[in-house]
């Protein structure tokens, strides 16, 4: 494994808002998954929950927050630590090495026996059923070099790399690194050659297609 610290990070908005549990599920879930991977992250989270905590201590008690509670979660799964089981799913080495804690346990098995769909040739997609918000969350396994169809999206994506690496014109996005496309940005991802990658993305609004392949896949995607 080649595990280095992530370049891209999660807007500072969404850091924010997760430090002060405000983030839905499935944004809370991205965040925390990060976390896991980023130290940097993980010590700006401390950091505004240690502000949070002051500014609340001096008014009156306060029940923890949602994100607080993950953040901890997640701090339980630093690099290093061994990672923990499920009680109810015997994960194996694969699936404890490529997904971090806070996301394995809405996974529900591991990765080489869940219901994957074929988005065409090289593309398998998998939704997470996360919260209860209108945001879509989406596992997706991209075979090595290949591309995901052009899309733009009504709301903002949220893509976390597990494993592998993507390109688009914006950059190299390797394990750990997040990047948050607007509804403007018409992008397609590129798995770089060396390996498979896997991402975990969250989606405000309905995606739509622009590419020839994306007009063939779009009425799958809408679901
Ligand atoms: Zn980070």
């Amino acid at each position: 494994m080649t595990d280095t610290a992530p370049t891209f990070h999660p807007e500072s908005e969404a850091v924010l808002a997760y430090a002060a549990g405000g983030l839905d599920e499935a944004h809370a879930v991205l965040v925390a998954t990060h976390l896991a991977l980023c130290p940097r992250c993980r010590a700006e989270v401390a950091r505004l929950e240690a502000v949070g905590g002051a500014l609340t201590a001096s008014i009156e008690p306060a029940p923890m927050s949602a994100g607080a509670l993950a953040a901890t979660l997640a701090r339980l799964d630093e690099p290093g630590a061994e990672p923990e089981p499920s009680a109810a799913v015997a994960y194996d080495d694969e699936t404890l090495h490529a997904i971090p804690a806070p996301l394995r346990d809405y996974l529900g098995g591991n990765l080489s026996g869940l219901p994957w769909k074929w988005r065409g040739p090289t593309i398998r997609e998998l939704p997470l059923s996360i919260g209860s918000g209108t945001a879509r969350a989406t596992l997706i396994r991209v075979r090595p070099g290949a591309a995901i169809p052009a899309h733009t999206h009504a709301g903002t994506e949220a893509t976390l790399v597990l494993r592998g690496a993507y390109q688009d014109a914006t950059g190299r996005f390797g394990r750990g690194d997040v990047e948050t496309a607007s509804s403007d940005l018409d992008h397609r991802p590129v798995a770089t050659a060396d390996s498979e990658c896997i991402c975990f993305s969250v989606i405000d609004g309905p995606l739509s297609l622009t590419g020839p392949i994306g007009r063939l896949l779009n009425p799958f995607l809408k679901i």
